[in-house]
């Protein structure tokens, strides 16, 4: 690790505190600005953070490389401005300038970890001079595409942190300003790591800049910096070949070729935009990273990253062949044995209503499935046939969300069985239904009852008992509801044993819309915290359950096959079969 001495905690703390100071502007001025104005200013709050950073460092190179970004951004803000003008030459000129006054590319590392040391003024002028000045047009380039830009700035910084931290060769420098880029784009996150957002031709300028200063931040002062000099070549082989390529066909021919073929390719292949966006990601990382590698001398490392970039590719060509979307399923949402129901949240409310206010003498039954129902509906025929039976199934847990998308359908939101419980007793109260809640441990089901009550005041509870009685009781259960003309019930003894006990009890209540709900009483109830907002956005809501009930790890940890089984299946070598 390179030693951080105290200008560089004190480069640490501006950072930080801009990072502070721009997440309160963004959360401020969200709500009163429109959202043109809205993207103005988070685009210059990022330049200015970028300026105080420089302003406040110590490191001369560090302060030329940012005011050029800082200054390649505005120009991109001109270029937005004046259209009709060509104004990427000024980026060759903040390179000479950069070139002159500070970084130069004064060597290139070989793979054998020698340098070829540059003698001429002129030469080495020249060279550093077009590298900075072709880094931002590249990414105004590929910035083209939405999402690529912000795909590869993503993939460099972490890449450059990444080697500058393991390099000894005291890289301090381009170990802060990746730092930096890396927090920066954490706070811009969704303006950056959206694959249908551009960065814009400002930004782009400004990120280019800032990449190309970065990597020859160490060069200038005469330490072996090999690694993060080529770095950036490798990192972004496949659009600096295809930029020249485009250059290059539109001088030369009448029909010049478009940038980013290798993209176009992929999506005329049948695969959709996020994913041609997220393979060029990925490949371009693994060519840094490979590269990157090599120059350390780490061949064994070398090795195992090829492997990884074969194994990628193979992943990738499987994908190819999938085109995309699994023929077999289009339609309702569907994995393994269970199938869920692209409907909103609205939807559903609307569905149930119609049941209750119908009137009718036979029941119904809604099941919610996530990413353990889907993967026990693999071995447990009986569970799936139970699910295909029910009248409704709502999509639940991020991770089934994640898996449906990913394969190709369709699936409009997700709908946990806290909030649909939740929603179902606001309409209940609305519709002076009743609403009966069995399970849970005993005394949860009524304090659970009593919440929902203090929040939804006319709510009629019709009754509740607690889930851990006998299959004898089942009988007398069922006589307790009927009698006590609930329209909803809401059934929590956990899957698979809800879905089984409204299977086989339903048909002896009357009329009656039963839900199975999970652990949903325990949330309501308070027993059990529910994940906070911030928890359930990062997709971590099962975390923070497992958290609180150290028992689920037991079903936590068949996770990582789920998705390993989900991949599978979308390169089409799952060779589970639905059993008649
Ligand atoms: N439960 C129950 N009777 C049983 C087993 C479990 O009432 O025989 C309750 C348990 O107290 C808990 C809920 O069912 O409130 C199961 O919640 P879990 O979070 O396990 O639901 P899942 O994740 O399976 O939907």
């Amino acid at each position: 690790m390179p030693d951080l001495d105290g200008a560089y905690v004190k480069m640490a703390m501006v950072a930080a505190f801009t990072v502070v100071a721009c997440s309160f502007i963004q959360k401020v001025f969200r709500k009163d600005l429109e959202r043109d104005q809205y993207y103005y200013l988070r685009d210059i709050s990022l330049i200015a953070a970028w300026a105080i950073c420089g302003i406040w460092t110590q490191s001369a190179p560090m302060k030329l490389t940012i005011t050029a970004g800082v200054i390649a951004g505005l120009v991109g803000f001109c270029q937005k401005v004046v259209k009709n003008w060509d104004l990427r030459f000024c980026y060759l000129v903040i390179g000479f300038g950069v070139a002159l006054l500070g970084p130069r590319i004064t060597f290139i590392g070989r793979p054998e970890g020698e340098f070829l040391y540059i003698s001429s003024f002129t030469t080495i002028i020249i060279l550093s001079t077009l590298w900075m000045g072709f880094f931002p047009i590249l990414f105004q380039e590929f910035d083209e595409i939405p999402g690529m830009g912000g795909g590869l700035l993503l993939v460099s910084w972490t890449l450059m942190a990444g080697v500058t931290a393991l390099s000894s060769k005291g890289l301090s420098d381009a170990l802060v300003m990746s730092l930096c880029g890396l927090a920066l784009i954490l706070v811009f996150w969704s303006r950056h790591v959206n694959v249908y957002r551009r960065l814009g031709a400002p930004l782009a300028a400004m990120w280019g800049t800032l990449l190309a200063g970065t990597s020859m931040l160490g060069a200038s002062k005469g330490v072996a910096f090999a690694t993060v000099m080529v770095l950036p070549l490798g990192l972004f082989a496949i659009p600096i070949i295809e930029t020249s390529l485009c250059v290059l066909s539109a001088a030369f021919s009448p029909k010049p070729l478009g940038n980013m073929i290798f993209y176009r390719k992929l999506v005329s292949t049948g695969i959709d935009h996020p994913v041609a966006v997220f393979a060029v990601s990925a490949i371009c990382g693994v060519c840094g990273a490979s590269i990157a590698v090599l120059q350390m001398g780490l061949m064994d490392l070398f090795s195992l990253s090829l492997t990884l970039a074969l194994t990628g590719a193979g992943f990738y060509i499987a994908l190819a062949r999938s085109g995309g979307r699994d023929e077999g399923f289009v339609g309702r949402p569907s994995l393994w044995g269970v199938s869920a129901d692209n409907v909103s949240l609205d939807y559903a409310l609307g569905r149930v209503a119609g049941w209750v206010s119908s009137g009718s003498d036979s029941s119904r039954m809604i099941v919610t499935v996530d990413a353990l129902a889907a993967l026990r509906s693999r071995d447990d025929v009986d569970y799936a046939r139970i699910v295909r039976a029910a009248d409704m199934v709502l999509p639940d847990g991020a991770g089934l969300i994640w898996a449906l998308r990913f394969l190709g359908f369709t699936v409009q939101e997700q709908i946990s069985g806290v909030d649909f419980a939740d929603h179902i007793c606001r309409a209940s109260a609305g519709h002076g239904w009743a609403v009966y809640f069995l399970g849970g441990r005993p005394g949860v089901a009524e304090a659970a009852s009593e919440k929902i009550r203090a929040k939804y005041p006319g709510l009629s509870v019709a009754g509740c008992g607690d889930g851990y009685f006998k299959r004898e009781e089942d009988e007398n259960v069922c006589s307790e509801i009927r009698e006590s003309g609930a329209d909803v019930l809401f059934v929590a003894l956990g899957v698979p044993t809800q879905e089984r006990w409204l299977m086989e009890n339903l048909p002896r209540l009357d009329g009656v819309v039963g839900i199975g709900v999970g652990g949903s009483f325990d949330v309501i109830s308070g027993r059990l915290k529910r994940a906070p907002a911030s928890w359930r956005a990062l997709k971590l809501e099962w975390l923070y359950r497992a958290i609180q009930e150290p028992s689920r790890w037991r079903r936590v940890v068949r996770l990582p096959l789920f998705v390993f089984l989900v991949l599978m299946k979308k390169m089409h070598l799952d060779i589970w079969k639905p059993s008649l």
